[in-house]
């Protein structure tokens, strides 16, 4: 079971990405704690799942209301951990799961209503028919460091409402945000053994995955999440995966400039770059190009870079020296390619080892890695484009199709534009924002994905449908054994009686059937 006390090697040691200092020094889980916690939440789950739903949904409420008093507190935690400012913290984490959990337990009771299923098929009519929902059972939750708490804490709190246990492994660099929500859930009522944190590298995850668990929400790297998908059709374990993505930003001339280029500024650089629905490709129409570049350059450089607990700090540092060596990669294959960079393009190591400018390029071409890898990082690539068709095409052009953007006074026409791109999400003059909605599902297209969290779809995949039926008449199916004398004419009769394509063939067929309920069965 999870545990935060600070123990013996092997190690997990937490660190803020800012200051290099230990957040906290964890154990990290064998194969067999993991299992061993995925059975204790197999034997809790029943009596959870056993509860009036409006008792689950009072907990969730509860959790939320601490949640709130406890606002500044756990939005420092997410900055010393994962590096984004305060306010950042505040907005796309704590307010976030605010709203999901008023969502979740709002629509619970919808989500888990039976929906009765009337028979159209005359020889069915003495049965009745209904959609039972019901929970999985124990939910697997995988999650990355970017959004350390409000991405498991929305896909725990819509699991839990339903009636299922949870099992989360966070990343191994956020792990004291994930047992911060397990004690938060714990407080406001949430049994321990229902919901709980395993912590380790990534070989936890995948023993959480082979152990006996109903199904795995997995968010993460298109990589990672092919093996999660791999290892899950071996078990024909059902799957969400929230993968990556490349999102396109499209700005048409009729664009007011001066909102469009906050937005692509904003949507590049929060959370340093490293959100799944960063613009990571910003298309521009020719016409406005040059002044589109040179304000996006101006309010990149009015940005304050530094450590995301002080007051007035814009960008944060990147999670850790790897991620911002992948950035350092595609800026100089562009440069070695062609690009120009207009703003930033540098380490800035008077912070600290993990900070990285603000960057705005340009002269970009569509064989740079940074138009067609994930690059997670502080970069806006901004590239003209002449007509929709090009601007469409350009958008499509990518592997990747998690959620997109385009620009526009004329709201028909981004509507138009926005129904062409092959993404998930696509926003008419906002950017990111969709992820902000609790109503909202979230997910990908393409390599981008597979199912939804969020929203009404993400809290139905937390559900499985049984159908049940029962007859009213106990009696011998007209279709059963017996299939000699006449029940071949009675029977094909029958299929003609009610898909006759004429109606004088379906009276015929009606003629034909008769007899078919009284002859004998075996
Ligand atoms: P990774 O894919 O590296 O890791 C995601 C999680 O999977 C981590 O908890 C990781 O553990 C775990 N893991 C690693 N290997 C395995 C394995 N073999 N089996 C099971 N689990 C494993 O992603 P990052 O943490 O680096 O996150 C960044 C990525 O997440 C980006 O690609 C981003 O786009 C994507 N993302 C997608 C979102 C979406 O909703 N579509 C939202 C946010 C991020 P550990 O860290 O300990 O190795």
């Amino acid at each position: 079971m999870a545990t935060d006390s600070k123990l013996a090697a092997p190690a997990l040691v937490s660190v803020n990405p800012a200051t290099g200092e230990t957040v906290g020094t964890y154990r990290c889980m064998a194969a067999e704690d993991v299992r061993e916690a995925v059975e204790v939440a197999r034997r809790a789950q029943p009596s959870w799942a056993a509860l009036n739903v409006h008792k689950r949904m009072e907990i969730i409420r509860r959790f939320r209301k601490l949640l709130n008093q406890r606002t500044l507190e756990v939005a420092e935690l997410i900055t010393r951990e994962a590096g984004k400012p305060v306010p950042e913290a505040i907005a796309a984490e704590i307010l976030v799961v605010q709203d999901a959990a008023e969502f979740s337990a709002r629509h619970a009771v919808e989500v888990l209503r039976s929906e009765s299923v009337p028979h159209s098929n005359l020889a069915m009519k003495t049965k009745r028919g209904k959609l039972v929902y019901e929970p999985h059972g124990v939910i697997g939750i995988i999650s990355p460091w970017n959004y350390p708490f409000s991405i498991p804490a929305t896909e725990t709190l819509s699991a839990l409402v339903l009636g299922n246990a949870v099992v989360l492994k966070p990343s191994e660099l956020t792990p004291a945000c994930a047992l911060k929500l397990q004690s938060l859930l714990h407080e406001s009522g949430v049994p321990r053994d229902v919901m709980q944190v395993v912590l380790g590298e990534g070989a936890v995850g995948a023993a959480l995955i082979d152990a006996p668990i109903d199904k795995i929400i997995f968010t993460g790297s298109v990589a990672t999440g092919r093996r999660v998908g791999v290892a899950a059709a071996q078990k024909f374990l059902p799957c969400v995966l929230e993968l990556g993505g490349k999102d396109p930003f499209i700005v048409l001339d009729d664009a007011d400039l001066d909102v469009a280029s906050s937005g692509a500024v904003w949507g590049a650089f929060m959370n340093a770059g490293q959100t799944c629905l960063s613009v990571e490709r910003c298309y521009v129409q020719r016409a406005v190009f040059n002044r589109f570049v040179e304000l996006c350059a101006q309010k990149s450089q009015l940005l304050t870079v530094g450590d995301g607990l002080d007051r007035g700090t814009d960008m944060g540092p990147m999670i850790d020296a790897r991620q911002l060596k992948i950035v350092e990669d595609h800026v100089a294959d562009a440069i070695s390619k062609g690009a120009r960079i207009v703003t930033g393009g540098r380490r800035l190591e008077q912070l600290g080892p993990n900070f990285y400018a603000p960057t705005v390029l340009t002269n970009i071409t569509h064989d740079m890695k940074l138009l067609n890898e994930e690059t997670f990082g502080p970069l806006l690539p901004i590239i003209p484009f002449d007509t929709d068709e090009q601007a469409i095409a350009l958008a499509n052009d990518s592997e990747f199709g998690l959620a997109a953007s385009v620009w526009t006074r004329n709201l028909r026409h981004g509507k138009a534009i926005a129904q062409r791109i092959e993404a998930g999400t696509v926003m008419v003059n906002d950017a990111i924002a969709g992820f902000g909605i609790c109503e909202a599902p979230h997910g990908g297209f393409k390599a981008s994905g597979v199912g939804r969290t969020h929203g009404l779809p993400g809290m139905r995949e937390m559900v499985r449908v049984r159908y049940l039926d029962v007859d009213r008449v106990m009696m011998k199916k007209p279709w059963w054994y017996g299939y000699k004398g006449s029940f071949r004419e009675q029977i094909h009769g029958f299929a003609d009686a009610m898909f006759g394509n004429t109606a004088v063939a379906r009276i015929k067929g009606a003629l034909r059937s008769a007899g078919i309920l009284t002859r004998p069965k075996i």
